[in-house]
């Protein structure tokens, strides 16, 4: 632990290591550079933090392909390989609060939130990979002639992995566990805007005893530190999480580089879909949860709300009445619902979205406004009237503002949910179970939700269809993703 930062008289948060973790060592990146990381509430720095760059992917890499092809790790008994990621998932929730108070402190996250769903979930991921460990293989094959032919599930070697700041340690979770369960060894950047969480469990990492150089961690920035992971030459694989835009890069890097296998799981403008048979409250509270929880800075948000003509307007006075009433503020207030956006650049651009829906015709039903004068805290955000054509019912915002919807039947409302580029998540509200079905069946995106929104769990795969990703990540399906099959033939 290098020092502790006040919040608040009463509440300390203890910083971890700073640096790079390369080979098992913290040590200060090639070019020495540092860069600050911001505390969202209050717009000010936190700390320094080593700053990656290629250089640093060079000797992460030689590390981790040193520790793929010569260390213990591929060798060691699967089941010691689960027992390790057992072991850090045992740290993980021994160390729960101050984990959750770190990532309040460098995301804005409500510290309640980050304790029941990141912590609590980031737990969970290592256990269920830590369980899966010693349960891969492959199939023997009754091929024709005197022969014995038998598959080999093996691990792709050495995995780049970049990740976004929505969720950090959940989201690197998601990456190292599958990857880690099945003997890969990685390089992982964390995002610049939330480098603290990941540091902090790379200290966890050591402390539970993985071998050197299989997980190495590399805080910095995009266009440096992550364009140099997705175009090496001796990266076996690039899994990233974050924007569309970026995702076009990371796979034209690997076309240009050495051909990189990559999923990708990128941006979304999920429609959740409201039947007039619904109990009202609930589908309000329902499609609020589904937009507003992490700040609406989610992948899957329901930020496109279709609502049924015949119910439209209640639906729309209620929803201003719960948005109105959603507790914005201090992130380590037990009360927040609602905690800042995660940096200045995410307030201006979701705040430019505001402006486009009041100029294209939207009613700007409520919120709108920025709260305060310091730190990104903005009122949570309702727009009626909107068209389909709107920029704020076309674009992923990533920000606390629901964008509601007119529909008529469901074959239309089928259409014009599927009339996007993306295709990550839906949800449809309903009682009647034609309706709930034909919904799930017809809309294209990776998880469909029905009378329910968010509901996420290690066994079920998560991932987009169209430009919201390639390849699925968590469940059996997450681990296909960091192995690759050998075929084995022997002449009997
Ligand atoms: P967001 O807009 O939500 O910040 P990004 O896609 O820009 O999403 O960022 C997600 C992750 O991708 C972060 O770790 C970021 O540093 C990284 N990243 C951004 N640009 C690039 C790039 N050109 N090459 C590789 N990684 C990048």
């Amino acid at each position: 632990m290098a020092s502790t930062v006040a919040v608040h008289d009463e509440i300390k948060v203890a910083l971890p290591q700073l640096k790079l973790l390369i080979n098992n060592r913290w040590v200060a990146s090639a070019s020495g550079k540092t860069f600050a990381t911001i505390n969202p509430s209050t717009g000010e720095e936190i700390c320094q933090v080593a700053e990656a760059d290629a250089m640093d992917v060079d000797l992460a890499v030689q590390a981790a392909r040193q520790a793929f092809e010569h260390g213990p790790w591929r060798k060691m008994p699967a089941s010691e390989r689960g027992r390790l990621l057992l072991r850090l998932a045992d740290l993980i929730e021994s160390h729960g609060n101050e984990l959750a108070r770190l990532e309040a402190l460098d995301n804005g996250k409500p510290v309640s939130v980050a304790t029941a769903v990141d912590v609590a979930r980031t737990v969970a991921c290592y256990r269920y990979f830590g369980g899966w460990a010693d349960k891969i293989h492959g199939k023997t094959i009754p091929i024709d002639g005197d022969y014995l032919c038998y598959t080999r599930h093996e691990p792709v070697g050495v995995v780049g992995q970049i990740i976004p700041w929505n969720f950090p340690m959940l989201m690197m979770a998601w990456k190292l566990a599958p990857a880690l369960a099945t003997g890969n060894t990685i390089l992982l950047k964390p995002a610049e805007q939330t480098p603290l969480s990941a540091l902090r469990i790379g200290e966890l990492i050591l402390e539970a005893g993985f071998p050197e150089g299989v997980v190495n961690l590399l805080p910095g920035f995009g266009p440096t530190a992550g364009a140099a992971i997705a175009r090496h030459m001796d990266i076996d694989k690039v899994a990233f999480t974050g924007s569309t835009e970026v995702g076009h890069l990371i796979m034209e890097a690997s076309a240009k580089s050495n051909l990189k296998p990559v999923t990708l799981e990128l941006g979304g403008k999920s429609p959740n879909i409201i039947f007039a048979d619904v109990d009202l409250d609930e589908a309000v509270e329902g499609a609020h949860r589904g937009l507003f929880s992490n700040q609406g800075q989610s992948c899957c948000a329901g930020s496109r709300v279709f609502v049924e003509e015949t119910m439209y307007e209640q639906f729309v006075e209620k929803s201003i009445v719960r948005a109105r009433s959603r507790v914005v503020g201090d992130p380590f207030d037990p009360r927040t619902e609602l905690g800042p956006l995660v940096d200045q650049s995410q307030f201006d651009t979701v705040m430019r979205y505001v402006e486009s829906g009041r100029k294209e015709g939207a009613t700007l039903a409520c919120g709108g406004e920025r709260i305060g004068s310091f730190g990104y805290f903005m009122q949570p955000t309702v727009f009626a009237d909107v068209q389909d054509t709107m920029r704020i019912a076309a674009e992923e915002i990533f920000g606390p503002v629901m964008s509601i919807i007119s529909f008529k039947n469901v074959d239309e409302v089928i259409a014009r949910a599927n009339h996007t580029k993306y295709g990550l998540a839906a949800a449809v509200w309903t009682r009647d179970i034609k309706k709930a079905l034909a919904v799930s069946n017809g809309v294209r995106a990776g998880t469909v939700w029905v009378n329910c929104y968010n509901v996420m769990d290690t066994r079920a795969p998560f991932g987009g269809f169209k430009q919201s990703g390639i390849g699925r990540e968590l469940g059996e399906y997450g681990l296909q993703q960091y192995t690759q099959v050998k075929s084995v033939i022997a002449k009997l």
